[in-house]
């Protein structure tokens, strides 16, 4: 068996471009689909997809590790890039689906799964809906609690929001006392039974996501995450010392050794790889298992397509740690037109249960996807008021 091809179907979904990549094989009707979506990079990573191809076209496409090595390896620069990495998950992912498909098993059952009967799931404020998740402002802690009661009446037992406005190196009292309201209001409005996350985008300097994690340690938060850069392992292990709530990060560590640096520093309680922008599920199952030897838990960060969360699925039926995963539904209104999905999830508590069928156990369906094509993405730029540029 052989590798004929590596396909891009590009599917414009509003914040993002779905890229799905499509390893087709030179069996009949055997293919595999991952998913390499990266939002404002979406014709670099096309192209990445393009160039590692071929390295790996004629190749046998279930020796996914060797592929993986070649991929990672055999181009001189080693495939951690964000681009480069992003572009190596999604071929991947195909990969995985292929030999779960060959196996005639989901891709759990390669990795010794299931590991639990289900998998719980967390969804951003309104679904994800753009404008409700990034763009409910900070001081209107109202609608902060109106969207908390809409996800609890939808099903979910937890949910995510960006309670944290951008702020300056240093900015004072008022951004603190703001986010504190809105989360405040989340949980006089959901209760102690309902798990709230906070995404500080790490938009804070390690200053200032130190103040915020304080004011917000009262309110029992399941986690807090990115309180600063990723960049910042000693700022995010201060804060991470000084205060009980949990801090997650890892959405934006595409790699094993940096990995390996934020675990050693215990610059978090929660790995947020994600698993479309790590090399894919290969590296993911590695970095997982660094995690084990810290007891960090696993949360991967998945708010992309649905190749991407049928992969988060996968593995979290594969790995003891994993505690939770994180979903999107209502992005666009005909997510569910371009995806068949292998697995079901139970409307009262939204708990994923197996998927059933081969590999990922997903369909794309082409002709839907070819409906949306590529559109640039809106752009989300973040200036402070004295003009200067602040993280988005
Ligand atoms: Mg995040």
């Amino acid at each position: 068996m052989k590798i004929a091809r590596v396909e891009t179907h590009v599917c414009h979904a509003r914040m993002r471009n779905w890229v799905f990549v499509k390893v087709v094989t030179d069996q009949d009707g055997l293919f595999g689909w991952g998913e390499a979506t990266l939002e404002w990079h979406t014709r670099a990573v096309v192209g990445a997809v393009e160039d590692i191809a071929e390295l790996v076209v004629g190749e046998d496409p279930t020796r996914v590790e060797h592929l993986w090595q070649m991929m990672y390896r055999q181009h001189f620069w080693h495939g951690h890039g964000i681009v480069r990495a992003t572009a190596i998950a999604g071929i991947d992912l195909a990969l995985w689906d292929i030999l779960g498909k060959v196996c005639g098993v989901p891709c759990a059952k390669l990795w010794g799964g299931p590991v639990r009967d289900h998998v719980r799931t967390y969804c951003h404020l309104g679904g994800g809906r753009m404008e409700d998740f990034y763009e409910t402002a900070a001081d209107d802690a109202k609608r902060f609690a109106d969207l908390a009661r809409q996800a609890v009446a939808d099903g979910y037992t937890a949910f995510k929001c960006m309670a944290v406005p951008p702020t300056l190196p240093l900015d004072g009292l008022k951004p603190i006392r703001t986010a504190e309201a809105a989360v405040a209001a989340m949980r006089a409005a959901v209760g102690d039974g309902v798990d709230i996350m906070v995404d500080c985008h790490a938009r804070p300097s390690p200053a200032m996501g130190l103040q915020f994690a304080r004011a917000l340690e009262p309110y029992g938060l399941y986690f807090l995450e990115e309180p600063c850069w990723p960049e910042s392992v000693d700022g995010l292990a201060a804060i991470n010392r000084a205060v009980v709530t949990p801090i997650a990060t890892g959405e934006r560590v595409t790699n094993l050794a940096e990995f390996q640096r934020l675990f050693a520093a215990r610059a978090c309680e929660v790995c947020q790889v994600d698993i479309t922008h790590c090399g894919g599920l290969s590296e993911a199952r590695r970095i997982a298992a660094l995690a084990e030897a810290h007891r960090i838990a696993l949360a991967p960060h998945n708010p992309q397509g649905p190749v991407s969360t049928a992969a988060s699925l996968e593995f979290g039926f594969s790995q003891p740690s994993y505690a939770i995963c994180e979903t999107v539904t209502e992005d666009v209104p005909w997510r569910r037109d371009v995806v068949a999905e292998g697995f079901t999830i139970e409307p009262k508590g939204r708990l994923v249960k197996p998927n059933s069928r081969p590999g990922l156990g997903i369909t794309i369906d082409e002709t839907e996807v070819k409906r949306h094509p590529f559109q640039q993405e809106l752009p989300q730029r973040v200036f402070y008021p004295d003009g200067s540029v602040g993280d988005w």
